[in-house]
């Protein structure tokens, strides 16, 4: 890496961000695609409307945002696109030339990750386990890919009819062919009743998250053998509890390792105007699978 006066600065801002796999990801595909960029990780502490001024007249060219800021930073913005608005938090901001402008893009990292995985949620039955942001990410995601239904499962079950309500208000401006019957809530506790099987099911809770690795959100056993495949957007470790559930169950299981190195790849194509080739992004995800 060659950083000289020209050097176009990105970053992310969050508390903590010390763990932050994103400098890894980002200048990794600067140095493949040989652009003068460099990203670095900003511990952000303090007035959100003075950090974003800041790295505004600073001219950093692009921000990604992590916990706990993705909702409260989108008052500090120009503007946000749709489906930013909609999911009610942003990930990526871009500098234009009146101030930063907000995208999501970790409902398209999860998007390209079932592209990349081969599965599709058109006419299925789908879970989201959770309400978090996470959760509202992974529901306007599905919604936009036609699923036959969508239980909605928290523990706090407000918060799941929370996303019910903003998924049928995008589903009636957009046009988007789901109706109100489609969409459900329930408590974890309630799981045994799911109808049916063939389920896809997205584990967007933080149960099983490193150093937690002994607990899953679900461990009622007939609820993993009405999973066909599941999705649990935690990358650490790489095979959580609730991904053996499923495998255990005959289903097919993945974790969040590729949303992240996605989510980073769109942030990346915003900020520069490319697309980068799939080899690139796949070299990323071995790197940080340590198979290279
Ligand atoms: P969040 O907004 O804090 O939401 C956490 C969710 O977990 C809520 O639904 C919460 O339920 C539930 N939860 C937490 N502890 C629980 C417990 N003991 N029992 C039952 N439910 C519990 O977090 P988030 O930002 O959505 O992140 C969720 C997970 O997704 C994290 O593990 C994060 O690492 C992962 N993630 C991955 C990616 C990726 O790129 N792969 C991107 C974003 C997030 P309540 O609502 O009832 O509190």
């Amino acid at each position: 890496m060659n950083i000289n006066g020209r050097t176009a600065v990105y970053g992310i801002i969050g508390n903590p961000v010390e763990h932050t796999m994103s400098p890894a990801i980002h200048n990794h595909i600067s140095q493949a695609l040989g652009i003068d960029s460099v990203y670095v990780p900003f511990r952000a502490d303090g007035n959100l409307e003075n950090i974003v001024k800041g790295l505004y007249s600073l001219g950093v060219r692009g921000i990604n945002v992590t916990v706990p800021y993705k909702t409260d930073i989108m008052r500090e913005l120009i503007g946000v696109d749709d489906v930013a608005g909609a999911v009610g938090a942003v990930n990526t901001l871009k500098y234009t030339e009146k101030g930063f402008y907000g995208y999501n893009t970790d409902v398209m990292g999860l998007e390209r990750e079932l592209e990349s995985e081969g599965i599709s949620l058109s006419g299925r039955r789908v879970v989201i386990l959770g309400a978090g942001g996470a959760a509202r990410a992974a529901a306007f995601m599905c919604i936009s890919k036609s699923p036959a239904t969508l239980t909605i499962v928290n523990r706090t079950r407000a918060k799941a009819e929370d996303i019910r309500a903003s998924l049928l208000a995008y589903a009636r401006d957009n046009n988007a062919g789901i109706t109100e019957d489609a969409v459900s809530t329930m408590e974890p506790s309630d799981i045994t009743g799911l109808p049916g099987s063939g389920y896809i099911v997205f584990q967007c809770t933080k149960v099983g998250l490193y150093p937690d690795v002994d607990s899953c959100i679900i461990n009622d056993e007939g609820f993993f053998e009405k999973t066909e495949t599941g999705i649990d957007l935690i990358y650490k470790p790489e095979t959580t509890l609730f991904m053996k559930r499923v495998m255990d169950s005959g289903g097919k299981a993945y974790n969040g390792l590729k949303m992240l190195v996605y989510q980073a790849v769109c942030s990346y194509e915003i900020w520069n105007g490319i697309s980068v080739p799939e080899n690139v992004a796949e070299d990323v995800y071995k790197i940080l699978k340590g198979e290279r």
